[in-house]
């Protein structure tokens, strides 16, 4: 995968490249330079230079900059979306959606950033009245963000829109899978933003990665597999570097006994196998109430008939992007079916030299890495259970906590609350993820921080507090003056306002 040129900028020595591949053929995509530590390091020296002017502008000169660029992406979005088809091998309709979201993300980072980060007044209460207190979300200068290959383009702008609309420079290392995507980002971000290093991307493998989590950038923004999450961790700690770590999940949906079964079929269906099950907040595990089981798969098989994996038109399931998944998604079902899983679409043949035809188990035994670990192909495993609490149960039973989703007329939002996930979306899939103003984060093995809506902006700021005396304290606490007759009187306050055994009533 990897090369050597001669390139008519390396005046000293050839630039090492490697190949984005089209993964439902093989076909060369392009080919990128592997960013070197010292490439790295030059350009979060750039983007710190850019920084002091990016930070210095207002929010609203800020805004105009994101805006014009989410119109250029909305302009060319076919030219996107065939790029990221070509290198991920989504199909085309799949490769636009992912790209209309991160677009409506841009537009909402840019447009509240001001609100959400500005300067607000707090009150001072009743022992520093004579303060006038403010907080302000302060822009932290470089940030660096690291992604995955599933969803090239939403999933960084995740982390990417908000960073710059908080006033930072990025500098993004798009996964060695899906270079083009990212270059294609920053090239027309700089078309906006003219001679400004603003958004700048380095090409290159997990090496390159690396570099970028030990260049003194002031954040680190991971999106990927836990087991690189800790390197990337590790990495960071060197320079007591803060990080964002997403990563992946084991995500159930629940279906209640009361349910819209044919919605929830429709729901578990897309869910799994959309985007060949490579989604890190897809669903891998479905959990259905013993008295609705049966109508659910009848449901789920029917409608599952016609879908199948290929490259054609009619294929709505595209290829595993990463060649060495297969083995993972195989080793998973093998494992299910080795304890005693029934095989009701697909199996373990269904795994393929480049696609994964859509497979569904049932009564897969919870042991199983086809439950305890993340899949990453177009899989469903279906367990009934005898109770909602027994769902809740089992859909905990996992060291992940990214999303999940719940279908249930009378209880959905109970059962919601109850899942240890950052989100959960009731009598629907993976909503929240479209929605601008709600945080995405997960808890545990998915990783912590959170990306979109106040808290996502937020990510990428320090607060910054000030207070301001507006007239001199009736008493003077902070002073070598203060005399034992004050520190009576602070008693005597002290006591009075929380001494007594009022409570919230
Ligand atoms: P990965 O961990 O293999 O790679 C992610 C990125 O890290 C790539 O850019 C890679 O080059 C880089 N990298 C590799 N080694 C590195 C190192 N030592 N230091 C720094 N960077 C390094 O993950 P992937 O296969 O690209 O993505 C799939 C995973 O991402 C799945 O687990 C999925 O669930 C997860 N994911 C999570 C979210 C989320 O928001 N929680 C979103 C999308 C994907």
């Amino acid at each position: 995968m990897t090369a050597t040129i001669d390139t008519p900028t390396s005046e000293d020595a050839p630039v090492e490249t490697f190949d984005s591949l089209n993964p439902s053929n093989g076909d060369v995509v392009g080919s990128y330079p592997i960013a070197s530590k010292a490439d790295v390091d030059a350009a979060v020296a750039r983007s710190r230079e850019a920084a002091s002017w990016w930070g210095n502008l207002s929010f609203d000169e800020r805004a105009e900059h994101l805006l014009t660029w989410r119109s250029v992406i909305t302009r060319r979005i076919a030219q996107l979306a065939d790029l990221s088809h070509r290198e991920t091998g989504k199909p085309h309709g799949d490769a636009q959606l992912e790209i209309v979201l991160a677009i409506d993300h841009i537009a909402w980072a840019a447009k509240h950033a001001k609100k959400v980060l500005g300067s607000h007044k707090v009150k001072s209460g009743l022992l520093m009245a004579n303060q006038a207190s403010t907080v302000e979300y302060k822009a932290l200068g470089v940030v660096g963000v690291i992604g995955p290959w599933n969803y090239p383009v939403f999933t960084p702008m995740g982390s990417i829109a908000y960073a710059l609309a908080a006033g930072n420079t990025v500098v993004f290392k798009p996964s060695e899978y899906t270079p083009g995507v990212g270059q294609w980002l920053a090239d027309t971000f700089t078309e906006v933003v003219h001679g400004r290093p603003v958004l700048q991307v380095v090409t290159g493998l997990g090496a390159t990665g690396n570099a970028l989590c030990t260049a003194a950038v002031d954040k680190l923004a991971f999106t990927g597999s836990g087991a690189t999450g800790k390197k990337v961790m590790a990495a960071c700690a060197e320079n007591l570097t803060p990080v964002i770590i997403e990563a992946g999940g084991k995500d159930s949906l629940i279906v209640d006994e009361d349910a819209d079964i044919s919605k929830a079929a429709e729901a578990a269906l897309w869910g799994g196998m959309s985007n060949a099950g490579q989604t890190c907040i897809g669903t891998e595990r479905v959990y259905v109430h013993e008295k609705v089981f049966d109508s659910f798969m009848t449901e789920i098989l029917e409608q599952a008939k016609d879908l199948r994996a290929g490259a054609d038109q009619g294929a709505k399931i595209g290829p595993i992007t990463m060649p060495s998944q297969l083995k993972v998604i195989k080793s998973h079902l093998d494992d299910a079916v080795a304890k005693g899983a029934n095989v009701v679409l697909g199996g373990p043949g269904a795994v393929g030299e480049r696609f994964v035809q859509p497979t569904i188990l049932t009564h897969v035994p919870e042991n199983s890495t086809e439950i305890t670990e993340e899949t990453f192909g177009p899989t469903l495993a279906i367990n009934p259970v005898k109770s909602m609490d027994e769902a809740v149960e089992l859909t905990n039973a996992t060291a992940y906590g990214l999303a999940g989703a719940v279908f249930s007329k009378k209880q959905g939002v109970e059962i919601a609350r109850r899942v240890r996930s950052g989100m959960t979306s009731v009598n629907s899939v993976i909503a929240f993820a479209g929605v601008p103003t709600l945080p995405f984060g997960g808890v545990g093995q998915s990783g912590f921080g959170r990306i979109h809506g106040p808290d996502g902006l937020k990510e990428f700021t320090y607060a910054k507090s000030i207070t301001r005396q507006k007239f001199k304290p009736i008493m003077m606490l902070t002073s070598f003056s203060r005399d034992a007759k004050t520190d009576g009187k602070v008693a005597s306050l002290i006591t009075l306002m929380h001494g007594g055994k009022k409570t919230l009533k």
